[in-house]
């Protein structure tokens, strides 16, 4: 996995605007979770297209 920087959110869970660490795996997904959550297990990116 190959890090694809950061992109500011506003997260439901709590209202604030948070930080997701982007990950880019070998097949080129796009996968991320909150900066702040780095236990978390990744989330495939919905929105892919966004960050290629
Ligand atoms: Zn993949």
């Amino acid at each position: 996995m190959k890090f694809g920087g950061f992109v500011l959110c506003r997260r439901e869970d709590d209202g604030e605007r948070v930080c997701r660490s982007l990950w880019k795996c070998p097949a080129r997904h796009v996968w991320w979770h909150w900066a702040d959550r780095p236990d978390e297990t990744l989330e495939a990116c919905p929105i892919p297209e966004a960050f290629r």
